[in-house]
């Protein structure tokens, strides 16, 4: 079942995820490695799982790099969003979430991915009701009892970490931040690469195509945008067969989404 807020284990595979090889072994040794080898960490003295926050500008792979940690870690996977969560009867908020946690536990080693996590736990300056504080409280109580040997991770995503409240990033908390940022013109070529290998019918040196100006910008969405938008151009011009010029024609028609990069950097 793909139900939100459910246990699933995802079929992503690190293969899927182009570029952000730095993120990735972040992640490994965060979370994979504990997850495969807890015995490892806990001779060295680490017993507590660390939480990951993972932000940085829309559709750069925040969620596709949390699916293939827990696919390639075998665990269970259970996703969330934050606004959808928050989205309740005054009190139900808090039983979701600890509902979340529970199911959890019922389904160990578990990846829990909380998309949006900004709207769950707003800075507590910014002007906020009781019902917020209360599922502040919450996911802080449930993120201060977990411990390595129980086997749930905590996976979380914003585009505005600014906007987090500050007691969710102190240490054994949300602890780790990854900053995951728009590709450069060889990782969109390697970006690139992963999409048109998942679809194996697309030569794969058009993902040269990915360090040109044309697609300056792009996030990985957009490349995935790019990759339709091409096959749409082929079939326009009466080919099944997608060509470079194709490629470039399609980069043509596609704005980056991330408009004003200023936004979300460091
Ligand atoms: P948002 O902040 O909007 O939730 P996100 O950072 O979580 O965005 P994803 O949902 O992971 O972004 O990415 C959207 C889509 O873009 C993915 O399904 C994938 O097809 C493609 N994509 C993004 N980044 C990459 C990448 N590094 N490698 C391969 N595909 C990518």
């Amino acid at each position: 079942s793909k139900r939100e807020g459910f246990a699933t284990v995802p079929d992503t595979t690190w293969r899927d995820v182009g570029a952000l090889s730095a993120i990735r072994e972040e992640l490994e040794m965060a979370i994979c490695e504990p997850i495969k080898n807890p015995e490892r960490f806990r001779k060295v003295g680490i017993t507590a799982a660390t939480g990951v926050l993972l932000w940085g500008p829309p559709g750069c792979g925040k969620t596709l790099l949390a699916k293939a940690v827990a696919a390639e870690s075998k665990a269970n996977f259970i996703s969330v969003k934050g606004p959808e969560l928050l989205n309740k009867y005054v009190g139900e908020s808090e039983r979701a979430l600890r509902q979340v946690f529970m199911r959890a536990r019922s389904s160990v080693p578990c990846v829990i991915f909380f998309d949006e996590i900004d709207a769950l736990i707003p800075k507590r300056s910014t002007e906020l009701h009781e019902a917020s504080a209360r599922v502040v409280n919450t996911l802080l109580t449930e993120l201060d009892g977990l411990s390595m040997r129980e086997g749930i991770y905590l996976i979380a995503a914003t585009n505005r970490p600014e906007m987090i409240d500050e007691a969710m990033l102190r240490p054994g908390r949300l602890e780790t931040l990854l900053y995951v940022e728009l590709p450069k013109p060889e990782e969109r070529v390697d970006i690139l690469k992963a999409l048109i290998r998942q679809r194996g019918i697309i030569s794969p040196e058009l993902a040269e195509i990915g360090r040109r100006d044309v697609c300056k910008d792009f996030s990985g969405a957009d490349l995935e945008s790019l990759l339709r938008k091409a096959g749409q151009h082929a079939l326009k011009r009466r080919s099944d067969v997608v060509e470079e010029l194709d490629f470039v024609e399609a980069a043509r028609t596609i704005r980056p989404s991330v408009g004003d990069i200023k936004k979300y950097e460091k």
